[in-house]
């Protein structure tokens, strides 16, 4: 087992390529080809996680926040960022985070708060623009289903709870192969005509290279034509925050007491009860205040996210009711996603759940 193995799991559920653009996810420090003989859960790096892992002879540490993120200059020990490089790298440990990647699909850091509330009907609050590409292709009329099932193998059409989604119109194209091509069909230096089929299929961009790659192994031609065009829709499966719905009403109150409870606080900052039962529930873990409009706008009954801001508070102006439990508590559920993914692939791979609580806020 080496680190790429391990990192190929959490990519499959949680692909590089969403995170956003500032965020830094992804192996940082180690080699993706070192042999990996534990692996140490945990939101944050410290020198106290790095530690644990050495005590527990693991060498990859997986994180939620990336240790290295606004990038380093120096690596002198003069900060615990530093240190923590330095102390990994002495002791060969790997350091790998999924950040933002595991924020935006819907059965990540919000898919889990979800569940462990209760919420039924969920959807991405914010879906992400610009993720989606349609593939149309032209196959000759009687390889159209061996190509069409390559591209379905890769992941291509696959629509919300619909796979195998294409569309497909008949007619006819042209070439005239120069003498040095090898056409599958058709003579040297002469115009022919064949019947085809144009396939159509949409697919996130994060799976392009697989998708193209099968198509064109299945496609008799030497030249297979295709048009790949960036999509303005926006993939509803992916993006920031998620929105859901409790079975039943709840009362504001008892809805806060039952979140205290299930996050395991004693104590929860919100704005006033506007006397609303909740039904619709938004939640993004982390610093989630941006998508404030994004609730009001669902018609959320009350927004679930931490690091509000004091004016920011105002902005609830009575439409919904934000409820701030903090940073780490609503991201502490992570660390149980990790878990559950790699012991689904890797049942008897040593996966350990840090111990190490690292929260920095403390309350009296
Ligand atoms: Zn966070």
């Amino acid at each position: 087992m080496v680190v790429k193995d391990i990192t190929n799991i959490i990519e499959s559920f949680a692909p590089l390529a969403l995170q956003e653009s500032y965020d830094n996810a992804g192996l940082l420090v180690g080699s993706s080809s070192m042999e990996v003989n534990g692996v140490l859960l945990c939101l944050d790096v410290t020198e106290e996680v790095i530690d644990e892992a050495i005590s527990l002879k693991t060498n990859l540490i997986i994180s939620h926040h990336p240790l290295i993120f606004d990038g380093l200059k120096k690596i002198t020990g003069h900060n615990a960022e530093q240190r923590c490089v330095i102390k990994a790298i002495k002791n060969d440990i790997a350091i790998y985070a999924a950040h933002t990647n595991i924020d935006n699909v819907l059965e990540g850091v919000n898919g889990k708060i979800a569940d462990k509330i209760g919420l039924i009907n969920r959807s991405i609050l914010q879906p992400k623009h610009g993720t989606l590409l349609k593939l149309a292709t032209f196959v000759p009329k009687l390889h159209v289903q061996r190509v069409r099932e390559a591209i379905f193998e890769a992941g291509g059409g696959a629509v919300g709870n619909y796979d195998a989604c294409s569309f497909n119109v008949e007619g006819y194209g042209s070439f005239r192969p120069n003498s040095n091509a090898h056409p599958f069909v058709g003579d040297l230096n002469k115009v022919h005509y064949e019947d085809e089929v144009k396939i159509e299929v949409i697919f996130p961009y994060f799976i392009q290279e697989q998708v193209v790659n099968s198509m064109i192994k299945s496609h008799p031609y030497e030249e297979p034509a295709f048009d790949l065009i960036l999509l303005n829709n926006s993939y509803k499966e992916v993006g920031a925050g998620i929105l859901g719905e409790v079975a039943e009403h709840e009362d504001e109150r008892k809805f806060l007491d039952r979140l205290k409870k299930v996050l395991n606080i004693s104590v929860i900052r919100h704005t006033k009860f506007l006397g609303n039962k909740i039904k619709k529930v938004a939640i993004c873990g982390g610093a989630g205040s941006f998508l404030l409009s994004d609730a009001i706008i669902a018609g959320a009954d009350i927004f679930i996210s931490a690091d509000f801001k004091y004016h920011e508070f105002f902005k609830a102006e009575n439409k919904i009711l934000i409820a701030d439990p903090g940073h780490f508590e609503t991201e502490q559920f992570t660390k149980e996603i990790f878990y559950e993914i790699i012991q689904k692939k890797l049942p008897t791979f040593a996966v350990h759940i840090s111990k190490i609580n690292t929260n920095p806020i403390i309350y009296l």
